[in-house]
């Protein structure tokens, strides 16, 4: 039963948060595209559409499957601790975001994990369309990464529905093409991430793309030394270097960029 209930808020979360901020984004744009938006959009909703379908049968099941089973038979490091219920879920919350910074550094910094995570970062323009935009190769392994971590902690179903919702929001929040007023943006930076700090994650110089990797929470970049804030916004051009061809990054093309040339 947990699981129909489950897929359908995950459903109606995702499709409903990118509505929620397309709308918006045509209402109060950050500022004009400088590529087609529609053919951008094709790429990344076929992306989208494609990853979906594979990791709803094959991954999805074992994820909720795993903190069923983990939760069951009292399996996992939150199920040896004595505390309230909210305090564990908020612990999964926070650790697998943590995780999650973590990961998202390793695929900046290892060349073979760096081959898919460059398909991200070569949208040549950011909105919600580019939060989804992924190789299914880095979802699969990473859903292989959150499967071993929830079953290690022991995460309820609750807590990684929880954490899967905020990480889908937030994700499709950064990543919006969104004027977003200046106090909100300076508030929301102390504990998490605006879209001008992920702006600066996808720009095209190689020192500021290997900063800003955090997705809820902005304090791992803080305390660890990675958060960029000092950049002129108006001059970041989003992209990689050695992809500024819009016909070069068709749905095909960009399945394969992990199988061609190295590049940073
Ligand atoms: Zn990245």
């Amino acid at each position: 039963m947990f699981n129909i209930t489950e897929s359908m808020i995950r459903l109606y979360l995702f499709w409903g948060g990118i509505i929620f901020f397309l709308i918006l984004e045509l209402l109060i744009p950050y500022r004009s595209s400088s590529v087609s938006k529609p053919k951008r959009w094709i790429n990344n909703l076929a992306l989208t559409l494609f990853n979906s379908i594979v990791i709803n049968l094959v991954f999805s099941a074992a994820i909720v499957g795993t903190a069923t089973y983990a939760q069951t038979h009292k399996l996992g490091v939150l199920n040896m601790v004595q505390a309230p219920v909210w305090i564990k879920i908020l612990f999964t919350v926070v650790f697998m975001d943590f995780i999650l910074y973590v990961w998202h550094f390793l695929n900046h910094e290892m060349p073979l994990l760096w081959r898919f995570h460059r398909l991200h970062h070569s949208d040549l323009n950011m909105d919600v369309s580019t939060a989804t935009r992924f190789h299914i190769g880095e979802l699969a392994i990473s859903a292989v990464i959150k499967i071993s971590l929830i079953f290690f902690l022991g995460a309820s179903p609750v807590g990684v529905l929880l954490f899967e919702s905020a990480v889908v929001l937030c994700a499709q929040f950064h990543h919006s093409s969104l004027q977003v007023p200046k106090w909100f943006e300076t508030v929301f930076w102390v504990f998490f991430v605006p879209p001008s700090m992920h702006r600066i994650h996808h720009s095209v110089i190689i020192k500021e793309r290997d900063t800003n990797y955090g997705t809820i929470f902005s304090l791992w970049d803080r305390f660890l030394g990675t958060l960029l804030s000092d950049v002129d916004q108006t001059r970041i051009r989003i992209g990689v270097g050695a992809y500024r061809k819009p016909e070069k990054l068709n749905f095909h093309q960009l399945l394969a960029m992990p199988f061609t040339r190295p590049i940073r």
